[in-house]
């Protein structure tokens, strides 16, 4: 990768422009995209198309989601900065990052301790300190810190996880993509009220599964 500003600069402006393209309009949510370098996040082989919007590969046979995917996911989950968050499928920890700077605390949480230890070195880089990472089964949630005012999962589930749904507060917002493993999935925004859930139905998405148990 090219550290020329004048490049830097033109790279950025045309990833922020792809991101508006699709869809991606919410300036608090652009801002924190433009801050968090995609780069950081995308190491070896596929490190030069950190800045493309696809995804990409990640160690343990992962992937670091689209941006505008990401963008809009972010955006469909409407943080509030006194939110606590939790946030399913650390991966490379791109998506816990711009969390990170939209409200109080994230809880992240992944199956593989190999991304959670790369995912914490990056947060340190970035001087994150409201970012609270753990290694565990994320489809049972995390009842400890129960309940969160916002949950994003970031892995596909065949419906919205039960636990998940317990462990969000009143008021709250879940994202998660739902469908099997292997074929097109849906995006579904819950949000829970007094007598239960409201369902919508945001976009085809598609991620990789969430898997019980550690990796
Ligand atoms: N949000 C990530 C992309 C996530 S890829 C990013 O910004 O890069 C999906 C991640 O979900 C993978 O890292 C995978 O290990 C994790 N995962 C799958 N099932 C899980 C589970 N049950 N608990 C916790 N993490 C899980």
């Amino acid at each position: 990768m090219s550290d020329d500003p004048a490049e830097g600069a033109e790279r950025k402006m045309r990833f922020l422009f792809a991101l508006r393209q699709r869809g991606v309009t919410d300036p608090r949510v652009l801002e924190a995209m433009e801050r968090i370098d995609r780069g950081e996040f995308v190491r070896g082989l596929f490190e030069d198309r950190a800045y493309e919007d696809t995804p990409l590969p990640i160690p343990c046979g992962q992937t670091i989601s689209q941006p505008s995917v990401v963008g809009l996911m972010t955006q469909a989950l409407d943080v509030g900065p006194r939110d606590k968050v939790l946030e399913i499928g650390t991966g490379s920890g791109y998506q816990a990052a711009i969390l990170s700077l939209l409200c109080r605390r994230v809880y992240t949480v992944d199956r593989h301790r190999r991304l959670v230890t790369e995912a914490e070195e990056i947060f340190r880089h970035f001087g994150l300190s409201n970012i609270t990472t753990m290694v565990a089964d994320g489809s049972r949630g995390l009842a400890e810190q129960a309940p969160f005012d916002r949950i994003m999962v970031t892995a596909a589930a065949e419906d919205p996880p039960g636990p998940l749904l317990a462990q969000l507060k009143i008021g709250g917002i879940m994202v998660v993509p739902v469908g099997q493993s292997d074929a097109v999935q849906t995006l579904i925004r819950v949000r829970r009220n007094e007598n239960g859930f409201d369902y919508d139905e945001l976009r085809q998405v598609r991620f990789v599964p969430l898997v019980e148990g550690l990796g």
